[in-house]
């Protein structure tokens, strides 16, 4: 079977998209995920869940959910991940297919070749490509997509195109996306291959160099850039510290961290400082597990992700409780795919929080009927993890800090740095920042200017920092990796797992 888009996948009515949904769990429950599936076979069965009785996305609250920790390897059990990899069998397609699909293989075979049947489900099941998981907890986990993925990776390409409004005839992308096994990379690349845009694949800073991408820039008169925020920022920055000329430029799109409203206004200004007119920046979501990414269409943020619900149902639930909560309302994203062979996932709990949560109304901006997320994300982790409210009293959130300084006109580039103090895992954490200043910052201002920032920190986030060191702006480069690393190093914990499990186990 080769992957097949539905037509008018994002203009049903919400009835519609119930049915299609209902029909398509259904099936790639009954016939994919369970037979074929070591781990979810296992989880069926030990839940006491029947299959056949899951009929509709409501249904899907009857199943466990899927966390990070059960499909990630460990140190006993490396090859944990091949469990949710579809692996079909002769023998596990003769107990678990329906009569009818059985013959209708067998028939195939007869007509054509049983090694033509075989080739032929090869090219669906067999992984040919992987991506790893990124981030610092656990190790690396894979993710396995077959030719039949990479197909649908493809036309989730050609989505993205048609909802950002990309004109594949006029308009150039170039990516500044890192080279690596990583989803936001080929998905980029997948644009360009589904959607039919030119696109120079860069590899990013690391591999071109940021001059190597200007003078690409210079050559190819872009339309797009796509990137990671950090970066793209940087690479204008030196653009515009080039006096070049960017008047081509349509809009930036973005994923790998969170687009705050300060950075959108900010790069806003600075390709309309280089000659960019009414630019666009759209962000773009996705992660690993999911194997693909959703975008803004033009409304930008007020419109959210728009989701393709023909792929994916899509839930949002109170991340203490697990319960579902209504539309509208903030909660974790919790991820089911609906097609797919490779690795699949049966409600994923990705630790993102949308906030906000999720909307079925007609986006004002396109008129797509899709399911809509929220734009602003946040991680369940950060604001666990961060244990700074044993000493404050209060629960930090990283974003606040990210908003602020990203908006401080008077700070060129930040890096915030966590860590025990005196480095002994036992005692209290410790918040610093390295700083560089604006330009428009007089020198003799420095000190009156530092204060500022720290005491306006402290108002918003109730959170005092232990120390704020003013640095020239290469040197905060250098510390943020701007050109080294996959993605700038903006947050810097220092305090280690080690110290952290340690301080559990303590309490
Ligand atoms: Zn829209």
């Amino acid at each position: 079977m080769t992957f097949r888009s539905h037509k008018s996948w994002d203009q049903r009515s919400r009835e519609e998209y119930h049915r299609l949904q209902s029909r398509l769990l259904q099936t790639f429950l009954r016939r994919q995920v369970v037979p074929f599936s070591s781990h979810y076979r296992r989880v069926f069965a030990e839940a006491g869940v029947d299959p056949r009785s899951i009929r509709s996305p409501e249904d899907l609250q009857r199943l466990p959910f899927t966390t990070k920790n059960e499909i990630a390897p460990s140190p006993d059990d490396p090859q944990r991940p091949r469990g949710i990899v579809l692996h079909p069998t002769e023998e596990l397609i003769r107990s678990h297919w329906p009569l009818t699909q059985q013959l209708s293989l067998k028939l195939r075979s007869l007509v054509r070749g049983k090694e033509a049947v075989r080739r032929h489900l090869a090219l669906e099941y067999r992984p040919v490509s992987v991506f790893f998981t990124t981030g610092r907890s656990a190790l690396p986990t894979a993710f396995l997509l077959s030719r039949y993925d990479l197909d649908i990776l493809e036309e989730v390409g050609r989505r993205i195109v048609q909802v950002t409004g990309i004109h594949a005839q006029e308009d150039k992308i170039i990516s500044l996306f890192p080279y690596a096994p990583h989803l936001a990379f080929w998905q980029v690349y997948y644009v360009g291959v589904g959607g039919g845009a030119f696109t120079l694949n860069t590899g990013g800073g690391k591999v071109m160099g940021t001059d190597g991408i200007l003078q690409s820039i210079r050559r190819i008169c872009p339309s797009y850039l796509v990137g990671i925020p950090g970066y793209v920022y940087h690479l204008l920055r030196e653009a515009q510290s080039k006096s070049m000329d960017l008047s081509f430029l349509k809009g930036l799109a973005l994923g790998g961290d969170a687009v705050t409203p300060g950075y959108r206004r900010r790069v806003k200004e600075l390709m309309e400082s280089m000659g960019a007119e009414d630019p666009k920046v759209v962000s773009v979501f996705g992660f690993t597990e999911s194997r693909k990414c959703w975008t803004e269409c033009e409304g930008e943020a007020d419109a959210g992700f728009h989701t393709y619900p023909d792929l994916e149902i899509i839930e949002v639930v109170d991340p203490e409780t697990g319960k579902p909560v209504p539309d509208g309302q903030t909660g974790e994203l919790v991820y089911t795919g609906l097609v797919g062979r490779g690795s699949c996932v049966v409600r994923y709990r990705t630790g993102d929080v949308l906030v906000g949560g999720v909307s079925w109304k007609e986006c004002p901006y396109c008129g797509r009927t899709v399911l809509r997320m929220a734009s602003q994300i946040e991680r369940v982790s950060n604001v666990k993890n961060f244990q700074l409210s044993k000493v404050k009293g209060t629960l930090v959130n990283l974003h606040l800090f990210k908003d602020i300084l990203g908006n401080d006109q008077r700070i060129e580039e930040w890096q915030l740095v966590i860590k025990k103090r005196n480095d002994d895992p036992f005692d209290v954490d410790e918040l610093h920042l390295n700083l560089a200043l604006s330009s428009r910052v007089d020198e003799s201002k420095t000190d009156e200017v530092r204060q500022s920032i720290q005491k306006h920190l402290f108002e918003v986030t109730e959170v005092n920092l232990n120390s704020i060191h003013v640095l020239p702006l290469d040197r905060v480069l250098d510390l943020l990796g701007m050109e080294t690393q996959l993605k700038e190093k903006r947050v810097v914990d220092l305090r280690g797992q080690d110290s952290v499990s340690k301080e559990t186990a303590k309490k």
